[in-house]
Protein backbone atom coordinates (compact mmCIF):
# COMPACT_ATOMS: atom_id res chain seq x y z
CA UNK A 1 0.00 0.00 0.00
CA UNK A 2 1.52 3.31 -0.86
CA UNK A 3 0.94 6.50 0.91
CA UNK A 4 -1.32 8.13 -1.58
CA UNK A 5 -3.79 5.12 -1.46
CA UNK A 6 -3.91 6.11 2.68
CA UNK A 7 -7.16 8.73 2.84
CA UNK A 8 -5.90 12.24 4.48
CA UNK A 9 -3.16 12.14 7.54
CA UNK A 10 -0.71 14.51 5.15
CA UNK A 11 0.84 15.72 7.86
CA UNK A 12 1.69 12.41 9.65
CA UNK A 13 3.01 10.94 5.61
CA UNK A 14 5.07 14.06 5.31
CA UNK A 15 6.71 13.15 8.85
CA UNK A 16 7.34 9.23 8.18
CA UNK A 17 8.93 10.26 4.79
CA UNK A 18 11.47 12.78 6.29
CA UNK A 19 12.14 10.59 9.53
CA UNK A 20 12.91 7.77 6.94
CA UNK A 21 15.03 10.21 4.24
CA UNK A 22 16.80 11.42 7.37
CA UNK A 23 17.37 7.88 8.54
CA UNK A 24 15.19 7.70 11.77
CA UNK A 25 13.37 4.59 11.88
CA UNK A 26 12.21 3.84 15.36
CA UNK A 27 12.68 0.35 16.02
CA UNK A 28 9.25 0.24 18.07
CA UNK A 29 6.31 2.19 17.29
CA UNK A 30 3.00 2.33 18.54
CA UNK A 31 0.13 3.15 16.16
CA UNK A 32 -2.86 4.22 18.20
CA UNK A 33 -6.20 5.01 16.56
CA UNK A 34 -9.25 4.00 15.92
CA UNK A 35 -9.99 1.20 12.65
CA UNK A 36 -11.82 3.65 10.33
CA UNK A 37 -9.11 6.28 10.99
CA UNK A 38 -6.75 4.60 8.79
CA UNK A 39 -4.06 3.17 11.68
CA UNK A 40 -2.94 0.16 10.00
CA UNK A 41 -3.35 1.22 6.04
CA UNK A 42 -0.62 3.96 7.37
CA UNK A 43 1.35 1.51 9.16
CA UNK A 44 1.45 -0.77 6.33
CA UNK A 45 2.34 2.51 3.87
CA UNK A 46 5.14 3.40 6.33
CA UNK A 47 6.55 -0.23 6.14
CA UNK A 48 6.24 -0.44 2.40
CA UNK A 49 7.89 2.58 2.29
CA UNK A 50 10.91 2.19 4.67
CA UNK A 51 11.85 -1.22 2.68
CA UNK A 52 11.74 0.24 -1.08
CA UNK A 53 14.16 0.33 -3.05
CA UNK A 54 13.06 2.98 -5.15
CA UNK A 55 11.88 5.12 -2.94
CA UNK A 56 10.58 9.05 -4.58
CA UNK A 57 10.66 11.96 -2.37
CA UNK A 58 7.00 11.48 -0.99
CA UNK A 59 5.92 7.77 -1.23
CA UNK A 60 7.42 4.32 -2.39
CA UNK A 61 7.60 3.41 -5.90
CA UNK A 62 5.13 0.78 -5.98
CA UNK A 63 7.06 -1.49 -8.74
CA UNK A 64 9.89 -2.47 -7.24
CA UNK A 65 10.66 -5.60 -5.90
CA UNK A 66 9.81 -5.19 -2.57
CA UNK A 67 6.88 -3.06 -3.46
CA UNK A 68 5.01 -5.23 -5.18
CA UNK A 69 4.76 -7.58 -2.66
CA UNK A 70 3.88 -5.14 -0.36
CA UNK A 71 0.93 -5.03 -2.34
CA UNK A 72 0.08 -8.63 -2.12
CA UNK A 73 0.82 -8.54 1.38
CA UNK A 74 3.43 -11.90 0.39
CA UNK A 75 6.69 -10.25 1.13
CA UNK A 76 8.80 -13.07 3.21
CA UNK A 77 9.82 -9.87 5.46
CA UNK A 78 6.62 -8.69 6.81
CA UNK A 79 5.03 -11.04 9.51
CA UNK A 80 1.71 -10.01 10.96
CA UNK A 81 0.62 -11.17 14.23
CA UNK A 82 -3.42 -10.37 14.71
CA UNK A 83 -6.34 -12.03 17.51
CA UNK A 84 -7.93 -14.87 16.65
CA UNK A 85 -10.36 -17.50 18.41
CA UNK A 86 -8.78 -20.55 19.61
CA UNK A 87 -11.04 -22.79 17.65
CA UNK A 88 -9.33 -21.41 14.86
CA UNK A 89 -5.81 -22.63 15.46
CA UNK A 90 -3.12 -22.04 17.49
CA UNK A 91 -0.65 -19.52 15.02
CA UNK A 92 -1.94 -16.47 13.06
CA UNK A 93 0.03 -18.02 10.18
CA UNK A 94 -2.35 -20.75 9.84
CA UNK A 95 -4.96 -17.96 8.68
CA UNK A 96 -2.82 -15.61 6.95
CA UNK A 97 -4.67 -16.58 3.67
CA UNK A 98 -8.01 -14.87 4.60
CA UNK A 99 -5.81 -12.33 6.84
CA UNK A 100 -4.12 -11.15 3.36
CA UNK A 101 -8.00 -11.57 1.81
CA UNK A 102 -9.85 -9.15 4.18
CA UNK A 103 -6.78 -6.73 4.65
CA UNK A 104 -6.99 -6.50 0.82
CA UNK A 105 -10.65 -6.21 0.59
CA UNK A 106 -10.58 -3.12 3.64
CA UNK A 107 -7.56 -2.52 5.69
CA UNK A 108 -9.81 -0.09 7.52
CA UNK A 109 -11.64 -3.06 8.93
CA UNK A 110 -11.77 -3.70 12.76
CA UNK A 111 -12.02 -6.42 15.20
CA UNK A 112 -15.42 -7.26 14.21
CA UNK A 113 -14.87 -6.98 10.61
CA UNK A 114 -12.08 -9.82 10.98
CA UNK A 115 -13.98 -12.06 12.97
CA UNK A 116 -16.94 -11.82 10.38
CA UNK A 117 -14.16 -13.08 8.06
CA UNK A 118 -13.20 -16.06 9.94
CA UNK A 119 -16.61 -16.79 10.53
CA UNK A 120 -16.67 -16.29 14.44
CA UNK A 121 -18.67 -13.52 15.37
CA UNK A 122 -19.73 -14.91 18.79
CA UNK A 123 -16.37 -15.93 19.65
CA UNK A 124 -13.69 -14.68 21.75
CA UNK A 125 -10.60 -13.56 20.04
CA UNK A 126 -6.86 -13.25 21.83
CA UNK A 127 -3.45 -13.57 20.78
CA UNK A 128 -2.32 -16.65 22.78
CA UNK A 129 0.69 -17.78 23.57
CA UNK A 130 1.26 -20.30 21.18
CA UNK A 131 1.10 -17.14 18.90
CA UNK A 132 3.54 -15.26 20.97
CA UNK A 133 5.96 -17.97 20.87
CA UNK A 134 5.85 -18.38 16.79
CA UNK A 135 6.25 -14.12 16.83
CA UNK A 136 9.73 -14.78 18.38
CA UNK A 137 10.67 -17.55 16.36
CA UNK A 138 9.60 -15.52 13.24
CA UNK A 139 11.96 -12.37 15.04
CA UNK A 140 15.36 -14.82 14.86
CA UNK A 141 14.72 -15.21 11.05
CA UNK A 142 17.04 -12.89 9.20
CA UNK A 143 15.81 -10.44 6.79
CA UNK A 144 15.52 -12.22 3.40
CA UNK A 145 15.80 -9.78 1.56
CA UNK A 146 15.04 -6.52 2.62
CA UNK A 147 16.60 -4.11 4.85
CA UNK A 148 14.34 -4.44 7.38
CA UNK A 149 12.18 -7.32 8.49
CA UNK A 150 8.80 -5.77 9.67
CA UNK A 151 6.62 -7.55 12.67
CA UNK A 152 3.54 -5.50 12.61
CA UNK A 153 1.47 -6.71 15.63
CA UNK A 154 -2.47 -5.74 15.12
CA UNK A 155 -4.51 -4.77 18.12
CA UNK A 156 -1.68 -5.74 20.65
CA UNK A 157 -4.46 -5.33 23.44
CA UNK A 158 -5.82 -8.99 23.05
CA UNK A 159 -1.67 -10.10 24.40
CA UNK A 160 -3.02 -9.91 27.67
CA UNK A 161 0.05 -10.38 30.38
CA UNK A 162 1.38 -13.39 28.37
CA UNK A 163 2.74 -10.23 26.32
CA UNK A 164 5.35 -9.86 28.58
CA UNK A 165 7.42 -12.36 27.14
CA UNK A 166 7.68 -10.38 24.22
CA UNK A 167 9.34 -7.93 26.09
CA UNK A 168 12.98 -8.38 25.52
CA UNK A 169 12.49 -8.78 22.16
CA UNK A 170 10.68 -5.38 21.66
CA UNK A 171 13.43 -3.37 23.85
CA UNK A 172 16.44 -5.08 22.22
CA UNK A 173 15.65 -6.35 18.58
CA UNK A 174 17.68 -8.51 16.95
CA UNK A 175 18.85 -5.80 14.18
CA UNK A 176 17.06 -4.48 11.38
CA UNK A 177 14.30 -5.74 12.90
CA UNK A 178 10.89 -2.79 12.63
CA UNK A 179 7.72 -3.63 15.44
CA UNK A 180 4.89 -1.61 13.97
CA UNK A 181 2.06 -2.31 16.50
CA UNK A 182 -1.42 -0.74 15.85
CA UNK A 183 -4.02 -0.49 18.63
CA UNK A 184 -7.36 0.65 19.45
CA UNK A 185 -7.13 1.36 22.53
CA UNK A 186 -4.05 2.15 24.78
CA UNK A 187 -6.20 1.63 28.19
CA UNK A 188 -6.06 -2.12 27.54
CA UNK A 189 -2.36 -2.59 26.63
CA UNK A 190 -0.09 -3.93 29.08
CA UNK A 191 1.87 -0.64 30.72
CA UNK A 192 5.67 -2.17 29.90
CA UNK A 193 4.41 -2.67 26.17
CA UNK A 194 3.95 1.05 25.86
CA UNK A 195 6.65 2.28 27.43
CA UNK A 196 9.00 0.38 25.22
CA UNK A 197 7.45 1.63 22.00
CA UNK A 198 7.20 5.21 20.53
CA UNK A 199 3.69 6.44 20.07
CA UNK A 200 2.16 7.21 17.18
CA UNK A 201 -1.44 9.21 17.42
CA UNK A 202 -3.70 8.78 14.56
CA UNK A 203 -6.48 11.50 14.22
CA UNK A 204 -10.05 10.87 12.67
CA UNK A 205 -9.40 11.57 8.63
CA UNK A 206 -10.37 15.29 7.78
CA UNK A 207 -13.14 16.25 6.02
CA UNK A 208 -11.49 16.95 3.08
CA UNK A 209 -10.02 14.39 2.49
CA UNK A 210 -13.17 11.75 3.68
CA UNK A 211 -15.07 14.25 1.07
CA UNK A 212 -12.78 14.07 -2.25
CA UNK A 213 -12.91 9.75 -1.57
CA UNK A 214 -17.13 9.69 -0.43
CA UNK A 215 -17.26 11.52 -3.81
CA UNK A 216 -16.03 8.59 -6.43
CA UNK A 217 -18.60 6.61 -4.49
CA UNK A 218 -21.67 5.47 -7.05
CA UNK A 219 -24.92 7.32 -6.99
CA UNK A 220 -23.24 9.74 -4.42
CA UNK A 221 -25.08 13.07 -4.72
CA UNK A 222 -23.91 16.38 -2.94
CA UNK A 223 -26.87 15.95 0.03
CA UNK A 224 -25.50 12.65 1.01
CA UNK A 225 -22.24 13.24 0.41
CA UNK A 226 -22.24 16.33 2.87
CA UNK A 227 -24.43 14.17 5.83
CA UNK A 228 -21.87 10.74 5.56
CA UNK A 229 -19.00 13.30 6.16
CA UNK A 230 -20.79 14.68 8.93
CA UNK A 231 -22.35 11.86 10.29
CA UNK A 232 -19.05 9.63 9.79
CA UNK A 233 -16.42 11.91 12.25
CA UNK A 234 -13.46 10.72 9.76
CA UNK A 235 -14.16 7.43 10.44
CA UNK A 236 -14.12 5.56 6.81
CA UNK A 237 -15.70 2.32 8.41
CA UNK A 238 -18.47 4.28 9.75
CA UNK A 239 -18.80 6.43 6.66
CA UNK A 240 -19.30 3.26 4.30
CA UNK A 241 -21.33 1.39 6.90
CA UNK A 242 -24.08 4.72 6.71
CA UNK A 243 -23.94 4.54 3.26
CA UNK A 244 -24.97 0.55 3.59
CA UNK A 245 -27.76 1.68 5.55
CA UNK A 246 -31.32 1.61 4.17
CA UNK A 247 -32.62 3.91 7.08
CA UNK A 248 -31.99 7.48 7.42
CA UNK A 249 -27.91 8.02 8.72
CA UNK A 250 -29.43 9.57 11.72
CA UNK A 251 -30.81 6.40 12.92
CA UNK A 252 -28.49 4.99 14.63
CA UNK A 253 -27.97 8.11 16.40
CA UNK A 254 -30.95 8.88 18.06
CA UNK A 255 -31.37 4.99 18.83
CA UNK A 256 -28.21 5.71 21.14
CA UNK A 257 -29.60 9.23 22.47
CA UNK A 258 -32.77 7.80 23.17
CA UNK A 259 -30.79 4.45 24.85
CA UNK A 260 -29.09 7.32 27.49
CA UNK A 261 -32.18 9.08 28.04
CA UNK A 262 -34.47 5.83 28.90
CA UNK A 263 -31.53 4.97 31.41
CA UNK A 264 -30.86 8.00 32.25
CA UNK A 265 -27.13 8.07 31.80
CA UNK A 266 -26.69 11.86 31.99
CA UNK A 267 -22.86 11.54 32.24
CA UNK A 268 -22.78 10.21 28.40
CA UNK A 269 -25.16 12.95 27.40
CA UNK A 270 -22.18 15.67 27.21
CA UNK A 271 -19.85 13.63 24.73
CA UNK A 272 -22.96 12.48 22.76
CA UNK A 273 -24.06 16.00 22.66
CA UNK A 274 -20.58 17.42 21.73
CA UNK A 275 -20.24 14.83 18.65
CA UNK A 276 -23.75 15.67 16.89
CA UNK A 277 -23.41 19.17 18.20
CA UNK A 278 -20.40 19.14 16.24
CA UNK A 279 -22.01 18.65 12.62
CA UNK A 280 -23.04 21.57 10.57
CA UNK A 281 -25.97 23.69 10.82
CA UNK A 282 -27.79 21.73 7.82
CA UNK A 283 -26.65 18.50 8.94
CA UNK A 284 -28.02 19.37 12.53
CA UNK A 285 -31.05 20.39 10.64
CA UNK A 286 -31.85 17.19 8.95
CA UNK A 287 -30.95 15.65 12.05
CA UNK A 288 -34.09 17.76 13.83
CA UNK A 289 -36.39 17.06 11.21
CA UNK A 290 -35.66 13.16 10.94
CA UNK A 291 -36.03 12.83 14.50
CA UNK A 292 -39.44 14.96 14.34
CA UNK A 293 -40.58 11.87 12.07
CA UNK A 294 -40.20 9.85 13.96
CA UNK A 295 -41.31 10.95 17.19
CA UNK A 296 -44.33 11.76 15.28
CA UNK A 297 -44.42 8.49 13.71
CA UNK A 298 -44.51 6.91 17.57
CA UNK A 299 -47.49 9.45 18.40
CA UNK A 300 -49.43 8.09 15.69
CA UNK A 301 -48.90 4.17 16.57
CA UNK A 302 -50.05 5.46 19.47
CA UNK A 303 -53.79 5.59 17.89
CA UNK A 304 -53.43 2.56 15.50
CA UNK A 305 -51.42 0.00 14.91
CA UNK A 306 -50.56 0.72 11.41
CA UNK A 307 -47.05 1.99 11.12
CA UNK A 308 -47.76 3.53 7.83
CA UNK A 309 -44.23 4.22 5.63
CA UNK A 310 -41.79 2.75 8.64
CA UNK A 311 -40.07 -0.56 8.35
CA UNK A 312 -36.73 -2.83 9.44
CA UNK A 313 -34.68 -1.25 11.89
CA UNK A 314 -36.95 1.98 12.34
CA UNK A 315 -40.41 -0.03 12.98
CA UNK A 316 -38.53 -1.69 15.33
CA UNK A 317 -37.69 1.51 17.00
CA UNK A 318 -41.22 3.31 17.15
CA UNK A 319 -42.94 0.07 18.89
CA UNK A 320 -40.62 -0.84 21.65
CA UNK A 321 -40.56 3.08 22.10
CA UNK A 322 -44.55 2.75 21.89
CA UNK A 323 -43.90 -0.82 24.24
CA UNK A 324 -42.85 1.88 26.56
CA UNK A 325 -46.10 3.25 27.54
CA UNK A 326 -45.67 6.68 27.36
CA UNK A 327 -48.72 8.92 27.51
CA UNK A 328 -49.43 11.12 24.58
CA UNK A 329 -48.84 14.47 26.64
CA UNK A 330 -45.09 12.60 27.15
CA UNK A 331 -44.86 12.43 23.55
CA UNK A 332 -46.18 15.39 22.83
CA UNK A 333 -44.02 17.47 24.75
CA UNK A 334 -40.64 15.56 23.28
CA UNK A 335 -42.18 16.73 19.76
CA UNK A 336 -42.43 20.23 21.40
CA UNK A 337 -39.06 19.93 22.35
CA UNK A 338 -37.66 18.70 19.44
CA UNK A 339 -39.13 21.54 17.49
CA UNK A 340 -38.40 24.28 19.61
CA UNK A 341 -34.80 22.64 19.66
CA UNK A 342 -34.70 22.77 15.67
CA UNK A 343 -35.89 26.45 15.93
CA UNK A 344 -32.87 27.39 17.99
CA UNK A 345 -30.05 26.11 15.32
CA UNK A 346 -31.88 27.92 12.99
CA UNK A 347 -31.22 30.77 14.99
CA UNK A 348 -27.99 29.48 15.45
CA UNK A 349 -27.78 28.64 19.19
CA UNK A 350 -24.79 26.83 20.57
CA UNK A 351 -25.73 23.02 18.98
CA UNK A 352 -24.32 20.92 22.11
CA UNK A 353 -26.31 23.01 24.95
CA UNK A 354 -29.23 22.74 22.83
CA UNK A 355 -28.69 18.89 22.31
CA UNK A 356 -28.05 18.28 26.20
CA UNK A 357 -31.09 20.71 27.71
CA UNK A 358 -33.41 18.73 24.63
CA UNK A 359 -31.99 15.54 26.82
CA UNK A 360 -33.01 16.39 29.75
CA UNK A 361 -36.75 17.08 28.79
CA UNK A 362 -36.58 13.86 27.25
CA UNK A 363 -35.45 12.08 30.09
CA UNK A 364 -38.09 13.95 32.60
CA UNK A 365 -40.56 12.52 30.14
CA UNK A 366 -39.53 9.25 29.68
CA UNK A 367 -40.55 8.45 33.21
CA UNK A 368 -43.89 6.56 33.36
CA UNK A 369 -46.69 8.41 35.09
ZN1 LIG B 1 9.34 0.37 -4.31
Amino acid sequence: MKFSQVIGHQEKKQAFVKSVQNGRVPHAQLFIGSSGWGALPLALAYAQFVCCTDRGETDSCGICSSCRKYETLTHPDLHFSFPFPREKGEKSTELLPKWREALQRSPYMNLMDWMQVLDAEKKQANIPTSEIRDILKKLTLKPYEAAFKVMLIWLPEYLGKEGNILLKAIEEPSQNTLFLLVTENTEKIIGTIISRTQPVRIAPIDQDSMRDYLRRVPDMDSEKLERTVQVAQGDLRSAMQLLQETESPFFEIIRYWMGLCATRKMHAIVPWADKVGSFNRETLKGFFLYSLELFRGILVSSYTDNLSTWSGNEADFILKFKALGLTVTQLEVIIDGLESALGHIERNARAPLVLTDLSYTIARNMKKL
